[in-house]
């Protein structure tokens, strides 16, 4: 039998085989992230790291005993038989987890190039596979955008802002767009229900750094009772305008409208699982005709934040194992490709 005989045939017998995916970082959307997988067929979640330790079974974790351990423990670390305590996770998951083929980075960006950070973790050691990550702000889109030919050489596919926003709506709006000739406006509006701010602390001390008078370090600086003490003030609620978040550049690049044409603004209650307001983008521009009109899309009420972040976020896994196999690697953004529906 010819190399090239036996390449072809280990490739279809690996696309016959689920994904081996792995989440980095286990807060709101890591756990999130294993429930929504528990069900697949197409894929496994086999590896998970949280800033004291990881896990990694290549026939499979199971979400209930994991959640468990984090919420006894505060670290999959300690998990039985699996875990591995150590302060960096992420780095030894990287080395021991050699089945894992696409990994969901549900980490904090905190501080803004942290997640750029943690990819340079990945080319260094010669990884290859597919990297998708939730990010939210322009600047740190920017980043991964510049590394763009080193992910390209270092052979991994790299799926930015794919969670619910930059992400679902972002592509969302590229797709609306196609009814017009120009594209006017794209006017995202998030409402965020959780019941408390515990269980997603990264999402709460990002948006924090978007209030006026905040910035990204002075929010990754704030104590627990300082986030306290301002929600206190607010009675929970955060309300958020003119936010720096990447859907804009990710739909200029797509050649969408320039940048300066999309806005990004929200509330989140962190009381309430119940959604403030109906997450939607209203997508305005010109038809051919020469009619104005807006498209609206809204996300039910009864889906929550971490149902619309890691949905999109393994679609977007599966269509970048999919480039990943087809030899395309480099970064991709969700308002460039579609993500695939996981069975
Ligand atoms: P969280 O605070 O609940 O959990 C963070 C997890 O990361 C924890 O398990 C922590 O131990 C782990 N971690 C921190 N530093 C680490 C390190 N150095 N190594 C390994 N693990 C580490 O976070 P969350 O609220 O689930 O948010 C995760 C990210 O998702 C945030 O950046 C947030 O902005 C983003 N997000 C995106 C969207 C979107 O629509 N695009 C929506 C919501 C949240």
């Amino acid at each position: 039998m010819s190399e090239e005989h036996v390449a072809h045939e280990s490739l279809a017998a690996r696309a016959s085989q689920p994904i081996r995916v792995g989440v980095l970082g286990f807060g709101g959307l890591g756990q999130a992230a294993a429930r929504v997988l528990a069900p697949k067929q197409e894929m496994i979640w086999v590896a998970a790291a949280d800033q004291k330790g990881f896990a990694y079974d290549p026939s499979g974790l199971n979400p209930d005993a994991c959640i468990q351990t984090y919420h006894a423990h505060g670290s999959l670390g300690y998990l039985e038989g699996l875990g591995v305590l150590s302060d960096n996770g992420i780095q030894d998951l990287i080395e021991k987890g050699d089945a894992v083929e696409g990994y969901f980075l549900a980490l904090p960006n905190l501080p803004n190039d942290f997640i750029a950070s943690v990819v340079r973790q990945f080319m260094a050691a010669g990884w290859k596979g597919v990297l998708v990550d939730a990010i939210k702000r322009t600047s740190a889109v920017e980043q991964l955008l510049a590394m763009k030919e080193e992910l390209q050489a270092a052979g991994i596919t790299y799926m930015a802002g794919c969670g619910a926003t930059p992400g679902l709506l972002t592509a969302a709006a590229a797709l609306a767009a196609q009814s017009y000739a120009e594209v006017h406006s794209v006017k995202i509006t998030f409402g965020v229900g959780i019941a408390n701010w515990e269980a997603y602390r990264a999402t709460v001390r990002e948006d924090i750094g978007h209030l006026p008078g905040y910035t990204v370090e002075q929010a990754r600086a704030m104590t627990d009772a300082e986030v306290e003490a301002l929600l206190d003030k607010t009675n929970g609620i955060l309300t958020l305008e003119n936010m720096e978040h990447a859907d804009d550049v990710m739909l200029e690049l797509a050649g969408i409208c320039s940048r300066d044409r999309v806005t990004v603004g929200g509330v989140v209650d962190t009381r309430n699982p119940k959604k403030p307001l109906s997450t939607n983008v209203q997508i305005t521009g010109r038809t051919f005709e020469g009619k104005i009109s807006t498209h609206t899309f809204t996300l039910g009420d009864e889906t929550s934040m971490a149902a619309n972040v890691c949905g999109p976020a393994f679609g977007y896994l599966k269509t970048g194992v999919g480039l990943q196999r087809r030899g395309l690697t480099g970064l991709f953004t969700a308002a460039e490709v579609m993500p695939h529906f996981v069975r």
